[in-house]
């Protein structure tokens, strides 16, 4: 692989994405709004790839996971009892001179604030470590940090004056606390279980930046997986190794996938330890996934604003305890867009540049193109148009008859599809076809009626 210059690589993945359609700008013909994406035709195709990987793994790779999709509005008491409206704040501070506004943090090296792990002290030193700070921007003056609240706000009700307010969910895992005790009535799951949900989250970054990584409309994935206390670090370590796992069978450049353990004064407020999952992006070390201690916090704070008892009684040992959890959260943006650096192949082949991507097979949007060798000639289009159309009931196939044969190859490598296979004048009498590798570039002829069977093995 060619040394990629790494302050490019999100230029171009940004510029590719929107050429072939992985991902636009949101209202691009209004100008956009800072922090919102749409997927295109190609986009959406490996969004929904990824997030079927990641619903296999932990629905059906467990024997006692199970699903909900909740709603993105809820009661707006959850709020108060999760600890957003007071905690889910970034400290902030405004240049006085061109009035353009920061997370404090992101003027500090090396220093990385969790949502909600702030007090009045943490913001005291965040103070004297800002004080000789300027402006990035314009070098002006900085103004003091303050807190700002991340929930998007919205109202329900028809009658002006009469609107209630009400929040658009900050993260999706509080519906599966919301529904935990139905889902135990309703189930015949017993401690220890789980409950997944991949959903859409929203929140007010004030410093929406680096494409898909910091959006304010994003969408995550999270584990709650409820045990008996005695069990939690059992269960914390089992589900710390398993998530880092599976992110690693995703990704080719291995050493670039670690977990950073969070210091005290990273720890949001409900948590007694936390590892992120991390990849090394252009732009750094980056959170990918958090795997959350988060005890009883949850079903605590709940039982209390809900006046309900959440207390489970063991069916063998009749034990009684309030189940702790843990939790497992990614986003699917990120892993979309992580997905694209670690792919991201420049090669250089004769006088031009071949640029690949090198997905997993599973994930790649496309994972066959039929090409017949000439588009002119009815006998070949026939052939390929009938294993196109054979190919299709299994996957999502492209078809191309465009250009020369090469540069059909060029344009798949580019969207990472894994084969191309091609009918060429020799197929009408073997009964078999080209089938080039994107990654070796190799060429191997493969028998008509072992297509299928041949990809299949393969993804
Ligand atoms: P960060 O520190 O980067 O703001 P976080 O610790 O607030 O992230 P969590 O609240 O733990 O993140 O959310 C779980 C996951 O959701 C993160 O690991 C990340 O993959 C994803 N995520 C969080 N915020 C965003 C965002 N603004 N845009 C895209 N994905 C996000």
């Amino acid at each position: 692989m060619e040394n990629l210059a790494q302050d490019k690589i999100l230029e171009k993945i940004v510029s590719l994405c929107k050429r072939r359609g992985f991902v636009f700008q949101n209202s691009e013909i209004y100008g956009g709004v800072q922090g919102f994406y749409d997927y295109g035709p190609l986009g959406v195709e490996m969004k929904n790839n990824i997030k079927k990987l990641w619903w296999e793994e932990m629905t059906r790779g467990e024997e006692n996971v199970v699903g909900i999709d909740g709603a993105i509005i809820s009661h707006p008491k959850v709020w108060e009892a999760s600890g957003h409206l007071e905690n889910f704040t970034d400290p902030l501070v405004d240049c006085k001179k061109c009035k353009k506004r920061f997370r404090a943090d992101t003027l500090l090296e090396g220093m990385d604030i969790e949502e909600g792990a702030t007090d009045k002290d943490l913001l005291k030193d965040l103070s004297t470590k800002l004080k000789n700070k300027k402006c990035p921007e314009c070098g002006g003056e900085l103004t003091e940090p303050r807190r700002f609240n991340l929930l998007v706000e919205t109202s329900l009700g028809v009658v002006e004056g009469e609107k209630n307010k009400t929040y658009l969910r900050g993260e999706a895992c509080q519906n599966i606390y919301l529904d935990y005790q139905n889902v135990l009535d309703a189930t015949h799951l017993k401690i220890p279980f789980g409950i997944v949900q991949i959903g859409k989250a929203f929140r007010n970054e004030i410093t929406p930046k680096q494409f898909l990584f910091r959006q304010r409309e994003f969408e995550q994935w999270d584990l709650q997986w409820f045990t008996n206390p005695k069990e939690m670090e059992k269960w914390f370590g089992f589900w710390k190794e398993r998530r880092m796992k599976w992110y690693q069978s995703l990704i080719t450049q291995k050493d670039k996938i670690r977990f950073h353990e969070h210091g005290k004064d990273e720890l949001a407020h409900y948590a007694k330890m936390a590892f992120d999952i991390q990849y090394q992006t252009p732009f750094g070390w980056s959170e990918w996934e958090g795997i959350h201690w988060r005890g009883d916090w949850d079903l605590s704070r709940h039982g209390k604003f809900a006046n309900k008892d959440f207390t489970y009684t063991d069916p063998i040992t009749n034990e009684k305890f309030l189940p702790w959890i843990v939790e497992t959260s990614g986003g699917v943006d990120r892993t979309f867009l992580f997905l694209l650096f670690d792919a991201y192949r420049e090669e250089k082949d004769k006088d031009t540049t071949r640029v690949f991507l090198a997905l997993h097979p599973k994930v790649a949007p496309i994972k066959v193109a039929v090409f017949p060798l000439l588009r002119n000639k009815p006998e070949l289009v026939d052939q390929a148009k009938k294993i196109f159309n054979e190919l299709k009931t299994c996957f999502n196939v492209a078809w191309d008859d465009r250009g020369n044969i090469g540069k059909r190859y060029y344009a798949q490598d580019e969207i990472g599809t894994p084969w191309c296979l091609t009918v060429d004048f020799d197929t009408l009498k073997d009964k078999a076809v080209t089938v080039r590798d994107r990654d070796t570039m190799k060429q191997e002829r493969i028998a008509i009626d072992k297509l299928k069977e041949f990809f299949q093995t393969k993804l």
